[in-house]
């Protein structure tokens, strides 16, 4: 018999959102419901982070995203939906 377990979170369950350096182990938390500025580069080595901006591309879908993340927080909080939204992830592997 297989058993697959999955570790199942609530949008309302996020304590945190870590943007992550790709070029340092540098992180930043900021709480779902305030994030007000995402910044340029990183504090740790300098790195661009928000490479596709010359595009105009990279930035405004990260705006929306948590702009929306907010606002979907607090309307859930207000008890707005009849549903909830879940996100699912595979238990990780044994080390
Ligand atoms: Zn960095």
């Amino acid at each position: 018999m297989t058993i697959e377990r999955r570790i199942v979170v609530g949008l309302e369950d996020v304590t945190y959102i870590i943007f992550q350096c790709e070029k340092c182990p540098f992180r930043m938390s900021m709480s779902p419901d305030e994030i007000r500025q995402i910044p340029e580069n990183c504090s740790g080595c300098g790195h661009n982070w928000i490479v596709g901006e010359q595009e105009g591309s990279a930035l405004p879908p990260l705006k929306a995203f948590t702009k929306s993340l907010e606002k979907l927080r607090l309307l859930i909080r207000h008890k707005s939906f009849g549903f909830k939204i879940l996100f699912e992830f595979e238990e990780p592997k044994d080390r």
